[in-house]
């Protein structure tokens, strides 16, 4: 049956993809060894490095976000080694699961699901290692699990405090480009993103951002590793190419995506994620509902995880407001299944797919009886309202 208006996709990623990317997408695909790609490609690699706030090499992959989290590992240990993996959700768990099926000692420390990275166990732990037998940190920048936002920054403060030299791998696939990261300054060895989340493009592309430190590890370590080797996309990328054929057309988009974000300007993006995210959580507070985020300073500015009351199943809500309102909302994972939904708010949005989006979930909440006050989409405009205009203010 047809489902008239457009779908809203508020799930936290892929999310929506806007107009001129989809418009890159349908380009007709060029040849990856011509001189056209040579520029696409030098320009693409050289511009991306911005969102990363780096100087040093990132490097492209045609593969979904975990590929670039097997890259991270691959290239940077040996078999056995031991890494330090703090579970702050779902997706810090299954990076865990891969180290340990790479054949990786992986250490976890566990995590509450409703916080961020502890910095100081975690200084604490390394602190403990005098033989420095932990090769790597790795954290998830932002837990897409359980919208919760770790500090970066204060990690890195924690390791140097314990004067430890192990590296720090830093998962942003669901922050970069839509919360402030800067992989130079706070000393990240290895950051992995992905195209489909605060990027706007379909799934598909995934990147390294990688320190001079981590590819002197790479120099070293032994895990067996391909496709997903450092050097031989460094040595191609020189000249704007890749060692295989790379996502064509993909890449014609990133340029596009790039545009986008340095029109508006980055500082004006992780702003309006910012305000959106404040505005879903003034809702989810009228409504009374708890979210899944406990710590006001952790909460995400992509996704909000909320917690329905007990005995009321958050994937009948979900399917309800498919059905009602050709609205996708993001599913509970792991432990937290259908005892939560997601509400992403990133990417390519303004204040009205804000609301539209919020009133979608109140419709939902009402038509399944759910008990909340109502008027959440109230709370959400008045949130937005005194919370400035992005456009407005960035056009100042
Ligand atoms: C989406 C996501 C992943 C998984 O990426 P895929 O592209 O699905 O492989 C990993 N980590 C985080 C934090 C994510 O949000």
């Amino acid at each position: 049956m047809n489902s008239p208006g457009r779908h809203f996709l508020q799930i936290p990623g892929p999310s929506n993809t806007p107009l001129p990317i989809l418009s890159a997408l349908a380009m007709p695909t060029i040849d990856h060894r011509g001189p056209d790609f040579g520029k696409l490609g030098a320009e693409v690699l050289s511009r991306i490095r911005n969102v990363f706030q780096t100087e040093q090499p990132v490097v492209i992959y045609p593969a979904s976000g975990t590929g670039a989290w097997e890259a991270a590992l691959v290239n940077t240990l040996s078999p056995g080694d031991h890494v330090l993996m703090y579970q702050t959700g779902w997706f810090a768990s299954l990076w865990c699961k891969m180290a340990a099926k790479l054949g990786i000692e992986a250490e976890v420390m566990a995590g509450d699901w409703r916080s961020g990275v502890e910095a100081d166990r975690i200084g604490a732990r390394l602190a403990e290692d005098r033989a420095h037998a932990i090769k790597a940190v790795c954290v998830v920048h932002n837990e897409t699990s359980t919208g919760v936002t770790s500090d970066i920054a204060a990690l890195r403060r924690a390791m140097d405090a314990a004067g430890h030299p192990a590296l720090l791998l830093v998962d942003t696939i669901s922050s970069l480009g839509s919360v402030e990261y800067r992989h130079d300054e706070w000393g990240v060895d290895v950051t992995v993103g992905g195209s489909q989340k605060g990027l706007m493009l379909p799934p598909g592309l995934s990147f390294n951002a990688v320190s001079q430190k981590a590819r002197t590890a790479a120099a070293k370590a032994r895990l067996p590793r391909a496709f997903w080797e450092w050097e031989d996309m460094i040595a191609a990328n020189a000249r704007g190419y890749f060692p295989y054929t790379p996502a064509t057309n993909m890449l014609q988009a990133l340029k596009v995506a790039l545009d986008m974000l340095d029109s508006e300007g980055l500082a004006n993006v992780f702003t309006r994620h910012r305000r959106a995210a404040e505005a879903t959580r003034a809702a989810v507070r009228h409504w009374g509902f708890e979210t899944q985020c406990r710590v006001e300073a952790e909460h995400s500015p992509v996704l909000t995880a909320v917690r329905l009351p007990e005995g009321h199943s958050a994937d009948a809500l979900r399917a309800e407001i498919l059905a009602r309102s050709n609205m996708s909302l993001g599913n509970g994972l792991g432990p937290l299944n259908d005892q939560v939904f997601r509400i992403g708010h990133l990417g390519d949005f303004h204040d009205l797919m804000v609301t539209g989006t919020i009133s979608g979930v109140e419709m939902g909440l009402a038509a399944r009886g759910i008990p909340h006050r109502t008027g959440g989409v109230l709370a959400a405009m008045q949130s937005l309202a005194g919370n400035g205009s992005p456009v407005l203010d960035a056009a100042e």
